[in-house]
This record gives C-alpha cells, sequence and structure tokens, in this order.
C-alpha cells in the first residue's frame, strides 16, 4: 500500500500542563459515529459564461487612433464572447476558469451535501470564509466520523516516541514497529538502560534508525531522570526532550492530553491552501490563521478532519475530486482528477477498500467497515 510520509504537527497550545494523560482515552478511542453514507456532491459549476463579455466594437481602430497598439482591425465581434483581442477593452469580467463542480461525487465515500454552494474565494468576506470553512469541517466530520491519531500508542510516552520515530516515514510502518519495541521496552526506564544496538535492530525498518534510535534512548533517559518517569503536559518540557520539537510536542499534547491544537503537517498545510483559507506558507502561520477560523475547541477535530482527507482524497499529486464529497465547496476542483470512475481509483485506505494505518484501530473505525493495518511483513 502506499502511504505518502506522514509527518507531524505544529500548534500553539496553552500550557500549565499536569502529568497525567486521562485524555489519551479520548484520542485513542476516536470518535464514534456510524460512517454514515453522505448525501450526493451535487453542484453546478459556475460556468463562467461569458454572457458579459465585452462587446468588441471597441476594438476598432477609430476608438484610439493615437495609440500603438495594433488596433485589431477586426470585424466587431458582434455577438457575445470573450474578446480576445489585444485593444484595450473593458474590463470584462474575466471568465474565472472555474471548473464545473461535479454533479455528483462517486466513490464508496459517503458523499457530500446535496446543496451547492459556490466556492468563490476571491473577494470573499470574512464572515463567508468562516462560514464555507466551517462548512467544510462539518461535512468531513460526517464523511470521516471515525477520524483518531494514526499512531498506535496506549500512553503518552508510546506516543511520543511513535511521534518522534514518524519523522520520514508512515505512520503504517511505525505501527508495524513499536510493538516489537513496547513490548521490550515497556517504559522509559526500560528504553533508557536499553542497549541501543539491539534498539537499532528493532528500528531499521522506520528508516533512519540510528539517529532515531538516539533519539528514543535520550528521551526516555530525561523522563526518567527529570520527569519521574512521566511525559510532561507542558510545550516547554516537552520540547526540551531529545527529538523532540515543536511538532511532536504538539502531536503529543493534542491527542495524549486533550489540548486542542491545530496539527500542520504537510498535508493539512497543501489542503487548506487549496480552499483558500490561508496564502500563508510558514506553518505557525498557517495555525494561526486556521486557527482564527474556528473555535478553539474544534482544532483537534480539525487537525484529524484535514489530514485524513488529505490521505485519502485529496493526495498532493492526484487529488480525486471527482470522488470527493467537498468539491462543491472547494475552489481547488478540477486540480486533480474529475472524472468519478477515475477519480474513485485514486483513493486510499477504508475509502478504498483497503486496511486502515492502525495495527489497533478504534472500534468506531471497524464498525464503520474500517480494516486493522497488517503487522510487520504481513502484507
Ligand atoms: S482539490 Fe479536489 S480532492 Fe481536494 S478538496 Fe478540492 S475538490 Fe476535493
Amino acid at each position: 500500500m502506499s502511504a505518502e510520509r506522514d509527518s507531524a504537527v505544529g500548534e500553539q497550545v496553552s500550557d500549565g500542563g499536569r502529568k497525567t494523560a486521562k485524555a489519551v482515552k479520548t484520542a485513542a478511542a476516536g470518535k464514534g459515529a456510524s460512517a454514515s453514507a453522505k448525501k450526493a456532491a451535487a453542484g453546478k459549476g459556475t460556468s463562467a459564461s461569458a454572457k458579459k463579455a465585452a462587446p468588441a466594437k471597441k476594438a476598432t481602430a477609430k476608438k484610439s487612433p493615437a495609440k500603438k497598439a495594433p488596433a485589431a482591425k477586426k470585424p466587431a465581434a458582434k455577438k457575445a464572447g470573450p474578446a480576445k483581442s489585444s485593444a484595450p477593452l473593458k474590463k470584462a469580467p474575466a471568465p474565472r476558469k472555474q471548473v464545473v463542480a461535479p454533479k455528483k461525487a462517486t466513490a464508496s465515500v459517503p458523499a457530500a451535501p446535496a446543496k451547492t454552494v459556490a466556492a468563490h474565494p476571491r473577494g470573499e468576506s470574512r464572515t463567508a470564509l468562516v462560514r464555507r470553512a466551517r462548512r467544510i469541517n462539518r461535512e468531513l466530520a460526517e464523511v470521516y466520523p471515525y477520524a483518531h491519531p494514526e499512531l498506535d500508542f496506549e500512553n503518552p510516552f508510546q506516543l511520543v516516541v511513535a511521534t518522534v520515530l514518524s519523522a520520514q516515514t508512515t505512520d503504517l510502518r511505525v505501527n508495524q514497529t513499536t510493538p516489537a519495541l513496547f513490548a521490550k521496552y515497556p517504559t522509559p526506564e526500560d528504553l533508557a538502560a536499553a542497549d541501543p544496538e539491539e534498539v537499532e535492530e528493532i528500528l531499521r525498518p522506520t528508516g533512519f534508525f540510528r539517529a532515531k534510535t538516539k533519539s528514543v534512548i535520550g528521551l526516555s533517559k530525561a523522563l526518567a531522570e527529570q520527569f519521574g518517569g512521566e511525559v510532561p503536559g507542558r510545550l516547554e518540557d516537552l520540547v526540551k526532550l531529545p527529538g523532540v520539537g515543536r511538532k511532536t510536542a504538539f502531536v503529543v499534547l493534542g491527542n495524549a492530553f486533550g489540548r486542542p491544537g491545530i496539527t500542520v503537517d504537510t498535508h493539512f498545510q497543501r489542503l487548506v491552501r487549496r480552499w483558500k483559507w490561508t496564502d500563508e506558507t510558514d506553518p505557525d502561520k498557517i495555525e494561526a490563521a486556521v486557527g482564527a477560523l474556528f473555535p478553539k475547541s474544534d482544532w483537534t477535530d480539525l487537525s484529524h478532519h484535514v489530514i485524513w482527507h488529505g490521505r485519502r482524497i485529496c493526495h498532493a499529486r492526484k487529488p480525486a475530486c471527482g470522488a470527493c464529497p467537498i468539491a462543491p465547496l472547494c475552489p481547488a476542483y478540477g486540480e486533480g482528477e474529475t472524472d468519478p470512475e477515475k477519480a474513485k481509483k485514486l483513493l486510499k485506505y477504508e475509502k478504498a477498500g483497503q486496511p486502515g494505518q492502525r495495527l489497533k484501530p478504534p472500534q468506531a473505525y471497524l464498525d464503520a467497515g474500517g480494516r486493522p493495518a497488517p503487522p510487520l511483513g504481513a502484507g
């Protein structure tokens, strides 16, 4: 199965943490809800017709004798039609190359809302943007009611280690590797005292295994020595751990401590720009811009929804627009495959009837027809 490399996050969370990890359950459990089938993705294209195309009469030479420009002496187009000539025309509202939104998003995916909402980021008011952004999130919540972190973990220690290991590889590969690691070294103290060579052997499938071994042993030592073997729940403590940057810290805070956070990974960055939620490119600025569109309480789930959509449908190279449930809300519709049948073939994971990334997914995912990932070497 192919899976793009996924990396973690970026977020701003207020600190003041506790050392308990009650919220692990929430994150690990995912959300229940049936993966209902959705409404059809209706959408009419805004065939920005050329109705208003300026009459080409202005293009005659008479009109602008002084100009050097070859006054396109075309027979004035009497009929409407985009005046293509080089003559200065009045601002004919340039027909935006909007693509006709799909009538119906197919796919074995829950489909989109029946109502069509024109996506018009250009000149979109702040209020309209907020509404459109929130509506996308609501639609995605229906498409992925079981969205959850895709790293397997049972406690904050496992999550911080798994997140460090997820650099430059897929969550699937990490999930296939960590069972052996945590079986042998279940606590920070165990991993802190491990023989690096043995750890390297276990971590080899994740790539960069020597550096990762150093990081996980180092962070385990720090946890054991400075935090009593507990993962701290504060950003400023987390980022001091070896191998833990802000991105990893935010994954841990958001998913193991229940602190709202926006996960600005590669999928998140790509999708929010496609949706014109922001033009920012810096992860911290993206996080701030998107965070301002939603209540804080939505941030963590929003991150899951967006990332899940990026992994399954709105891929970097070939977004499956023809099978996308939110196509009517998306200004980038048409950037990918619009043919429903062809688009359907681009879907991934449960949307394509394939196994997911977690070996131990939440029950809600299984209830919705999702399948666990196979163990390492099993396929
Ligand atoms: S670019 Fe295509 S696949 Fe991505 S959200 Fe827009 S319509 Fe959907």
